[in-house]
């Protein structure tokens, strides 16, 4: 279930089974000269049929675009029958389409067997940069004015003062010449140019394509970074900076040893909503700590990992130190419900990419009306009649009533 079925290299379409791994599909791609552009943080081990049953985004969307923008043609077989269509498309109209049968369906209909991928010839260049704000008003203006620009890079993050220095915390000691240089970058930034290590953010960004179209980027980035009092920190910190959110995936289990449960969450807020949502987190999590008695100081922090016309979305990391605390994972369990309220309540959505699942399917039927709920429901009777699929994510679980909210 993870073969390459076809490769179009003049329409610029790749078939796969659904069962390949992110990383695999990658590098059948990348021999032959191509890529998808699609990289979630979970590259190695989700598959595209997951992506495809969760609307994945991965973190060049703004040059490659999410999943279902990436996705032409896709096969989910289910009871009553395989739910495709004839062929994949550019774009067509052709009234309510299969396809977004499929999108986000969370394992509720069937199984997702194929897939045909929008795919690119690898970019000419590959290049990383960086910029220091002083606070994270600045920093938000910056993304705000990227957003806008009308050339967005493949992709840019700007993140909180905590993961910065996070970031930095796990950065390996310097050596020899690279040392000095170091600790005269941290001069300049700290005493010369007066960046408070306690407030100040960074933003890294990864730009591709060809030469011209990364300098045009580039002009763009120190338009908005001159705007903004940012400050560029060179490419290194941009490569460090971006893999860092790899190695933060990966760092969840050492610290559980340690009694420090952690979990990641995301949302997406409109604009002028952003701090709202994120001080809305802060402040709910010190009287869900307080509430649950746990010890000593939660670690919060956020980035800004997608950027849209009208929004952005904040991925947030939460680590608690549970020693001694009777049940740790129901009680991070309930911090992290008592959170996505304070998220809904502050103007923020109940997922941009981690889809809804168990965890937050108690709160999608504030999400929708009850005729698009039993529209979606109704779905489930077409192609599942008898609950082959009896999975019960989203608005599929047990017990979900049909009266929801009118938002
Ligand atoms: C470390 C880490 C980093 C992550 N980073 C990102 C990120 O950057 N962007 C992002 O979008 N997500 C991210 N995720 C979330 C997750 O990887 C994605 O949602 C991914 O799309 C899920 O794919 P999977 O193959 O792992 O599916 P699973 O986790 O195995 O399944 C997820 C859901 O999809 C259904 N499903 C899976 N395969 C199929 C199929 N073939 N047919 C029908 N239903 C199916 C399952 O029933 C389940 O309900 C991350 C997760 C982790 C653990």
């Amino acid at each position: 279930m993870d073969r390459l079925l076809d490769l179009d290299v003049t329409n610029l379409t790749a078939t796969f089974e659904a069962g390949v791994r992110g990383s695999e599909l990658e590098r059948v791609l990348a021999t032959r000269g191509f890529t998808s552009g699609h990289e979630p943080d979970s590259m190695e081990i989700s598959t595209l049929g997951g992506w495809i049953a969760t609307n994945a985004s991965g973190m060049k969307k703004n040059r490659y675009g999410n999943i279902e923008d990436i996705v032409e043609n896709v096969t989910m077989v289910t009871p009553a029958g395989p739910i495709r269509c004839a062929r994949g498309f550019a774009r067509t109209s052709m009234g309510i389409q299969p396809m977004g049968i499929v999108l986000g369906s969370e394992g509720n209909l069937g199984i997702v067997t194929r897939a045909t991928l929008r795919i690119h010839p690898l970019p000419e260049k590959q290049v990383f940069e960086s910029y220091l704000f002083h606070t994270s008003r600045d920093g938000l203006d910056f993304v705000y004015r990227i957003a806008h620009c009308g050339s967005v890079p493949a992709s840019v993050r700007l993140m909180d003062n905590l993961q910065f220095r996070f970031g930095q915390a796990l950065r390996g000691r310097h050596l020899g010449l690279k040392r000095i240089v170091s600790r005269l970058q941290r001069y300049l930034v700290t005493r010369v140019l007066a960046f408070d290590p306690s407030r100040m953010v960074v933003a890294t960004v990864v730009l591709e394509g060809t030469a011209a179209e990364i300098s045009h980027q580039q002009r763009l980035l120190k338009a908005a970074a001159r705007a903004t009092g940012g400050f560029g920190a060179g490419a290194s910190n941009g490569r460090q900076g971006y893999m860092l959110t790899y190695a933060i995936a990966y760092i969840r289990d050492f610290l559980a040893t340690l009694h420090i449960l952690g979990e990641t969450f995301e949302t997406t807020a409109p604009w002028d909503r952003v701090e709202a949502v994120t001080g809305a987190v802060s402040a709910r999590l010190v009287e869900l700590c307080q509430a649950h008695r746990v010890p000593g100081k939660p670690f919060l922090s956020w980035r800004i990992t997608q950027l849209y016309h009208t929004g952005v979305c904040i991925y947030f990391t939460l680590g608690l130190y549970l020693k001694g605390v009777d049940n740790p994972a129901r009680v991070l369990a309930a911090i992290e419900r008592g959170l996505r309220v304070a998220i809904l309540e502050a103007g923020g959505s109940i997922s941009h990419h981690h889809g809804v699942g168990k965890i937050r399917r108690e709160f999608i039927s504030t999400q929708m009306s009850p005729a698009a709920a039993r529209a979606i429901r109704a779905l489930k009777s077409a192609c599942d009649p008898t609950n082959v699929f009896g999975i019960g994510n989203n608005l599929f679980g047990a017990g979900e009533t049909d009266a929801p909210h009118d938002p």
